[in-house]
């Protein structure tokens, strides 16, 4: 019997590279071609859909096409409702912010926009603050991992918590040239450096709200900022008795030296300090009345949902999941000409290869034996918020959730020979990555475009990475088949200073599709691996979403 299995097995599973690709999956991928992907891109992107901001006639446009173009593909819904919609309560926002300072009651000066930005107020129509201390807590990390701790159990309570941008680091013992890859993870960004989490520890501590320093110079995150300010930001509806910090913003290095200097005290010297384990938050002497008044917005907004249900009676019932964001940032009626911020590339290519990955699926005769979601998410821009609200209100268990490949901002400068991932080293996706890769005869390297590892938290992978489920955001490299050597970091490196969340961003007539064409291909492969195989692909050690998801590590 097993000789005879055997016998019959061997000649349908065609290896290459040393991947086992079956016929099923091989035939599928012949039904992913750039003629289909431009399509939907072309529409997702016209000026018709005004530039898909959730709850606008663009989210309405975007989410009929999506559920029309799932059920073309031959994706079920996704929902076990029987719907491919997911409700996404959310809240948009316009809000003025003013915090004023004084010290010993002497007013300082310190205006939105010049001096701070808003990036999460509290969802009320108006607030007041009165005399909130001003405290400045090192780089506002509390990470057990390694052994780090800024707070250490000072009460912040309804106090405005100041707090570095990045994360320690220290030298790796006497080689002051290089950073100790056992702490923080070296030269690589942590989770522990993003706003978000910084956000989370002064909330949870009671604070009144908190100001992440920046440097505009050094940093394009704070002109970022200054752009949003613009349009209407947007949230999830808060839970029900759930506490939220009247301001959640970001902070100019200047602003924060005149304060230090008004105070008596040195931000260089406070800076330095913050490096240190001994480091203890510091009241400034300095106090802030925060007031804001905000026109808020209550709507739903949707997450689109299709399945393709896997082949093994039990193990159908775990998922690998694909998200890509449909939305994008709307438009801005008080621009000059062109108001719609189109997001071609951020993200209807994206959104298009989360639809061509659906049609491979369904397309297969013999299914993986996991089954596979494909969720088009809402709010990206905002912050993850369909992502986040899935990882919430899953529609499948998280426990049963076993990967995430996120697809964000394709590649349409040409084929490459190389591929890359963000976050690379915290699961073993990288190896599914990798193996998927090796099928294809291309190379799998270890992030060409994110030497920092920043990239990794950009988008809703991390909503899922944050809940300990081994999620991706794959990324094509930047070894150009028939270009030049510097042709790939030219070309995106244009697309970040050119076109990025810029009206700009729109269908080139020079887009070559080669490589979206193969890169689909590769998730395909990927995810049907990952699918497919006996065991699950799990969370590696070192990796701090083991700590911050507070999974085992056994997973
Ligand atoms: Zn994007």
């Amino acid at each position: 019997m097993v000789l005879l299995f055997a016998a019959l097995v061997l000649p349908l599973l065609a290896q290459r590279n040393g991947v086992s690709i079956s016929p099923s999956l091989n035939g599928s991928l012949d039904a992913i071609n750039g003629r289909n992907l431009i399509g939907h891109v072309q529409k997702l992107a016209s000026d018709e859909f005004e530039g898909r901001s959730p709850g606008t006639r663009g989210e309405d446009l975007t989410v009929k096409y999506l559920v029309k173009q799932f059920k073309a593909v031959g994706a079920a819904p996704g929902n076990p409702n029987g719907s491919y919609i997911q409700n996404v309560p959310l809240v948009g926002y316009r809000t003025t912010p003013k915090i004023e300072l004084t010290v010993d009651g002497k007013p300082l000066p310190f205006s939105f926009l010049d001096d701070f930005v808003c990036d999460y107020p509290r969802m009320t129509s108006g607030l007041s603050i009165r005399a909130a201390d001003i405290v400045f807590a090192g780089y506002g990390i509390t990470a057990p991992q390694f052994g780090w701790d800024d707070y250490k159990k000072t009460d912040v309570r309804g106090k405005l918590v100041l707090v570095l941008s990045g994360e320690p680091s220290r030298p790796l013992g006497e080689d002051t040239t290089k950073l100790d890859p056992g702490f923080f993870k070296g030269e690589l960004q942590t989770y522990y450096a993003t706003r978000e989490f910084k956000y989370e520890q002064a909330r949870r501590r009671g604070a009144a709200g908190v100001l992440i320093i920046y440097d505009p110079e050094t940093s394009a995150t704070y002109a970022q900022f200054q752009t949003f300010a613009k349009l209407e930001g947007q949230n999830l509806k808060p839970r029900h008795g759930s506490y939220e910090m009247a301001i959640a913003s970001l902070v100019t290095t200047d602003a924060v030296k005149r304060i230090f200097n008004a105070a008596g005290k040195n931000f260089d010297d406070a800076e330095r300090s913050a490096m240190l384990p001994a480091f203890r938050p510091e009241k400034l002497g300095v106090k802030a009345d925060i007031s804001l008044s905000s026109k808020l917005r209550y709507f739903n907004s949707r997450n689109v949902v299709a399945k393709v249900v896997g082949s093994d009676p039990r193990l159908r019932n775990e998922y690998v999941i694909y998200t890509a964001h449909w939305d994008h940032l709307g438009k801005d009626t008080s621009l000059k000409g062109d108001q719609i911020y189109n997001g071609a590339n951020d993200n209807a290519i994206g959104t298009a290869q989360l639809i061509e990955a659906a049609r491979a699926f369904a397309a297969m005769k013999q299914k993986p034996k996991r089954s596979v979601l494909f969720i088009a998410t809402t709010a990206e821009e905002k912050g993850y918020l369909g992502a986040r609200y899935y990882v919430r209100y899953p529609l499948y268990p998280i426990s049963k959730t076993v990967a995430n490949i996120n697809l964000d901002a394709g590649n349409l400068f040409g084929l490459t020979r190389d591929l890359a991932s963000t976050g690379y080293g915290n699961s073993t996706m990288d190896e599914v990555l990798a193996s998927a890769a090796r099928s294809q005869g291309r190379v799998f390297t270890t992030g060409s475009l994110d030497e920092t590892g920043g990239l990794y938290f950009g988008s809703d992978q991390m909503e899922f990475a944050k809940a300990g489920i081994p999620a991706v955001f794959p990324w094509s490299g930047v070894d150009y088949v028939g270009k030049p050597k510097d042709y790939g970091d030219k070309v995106w490196a244009e697309y970040g200073e050119k076109r990025y969340h810029q009206v700009s961003d729109e269908v080139m007539p020079d887009w070559d599709t080669k490589g979206a064409v193969e890169d689909t291909r590769w998730f395909v492969i990927a995810g049907y691996l990952a699918a497919q195989s006996v065991e699950r692909p799990r969370l590696k050690e070192g990796s701090e979403f083991i700590w911050i998801s507070g999974r085992p590590k056994e997973n």
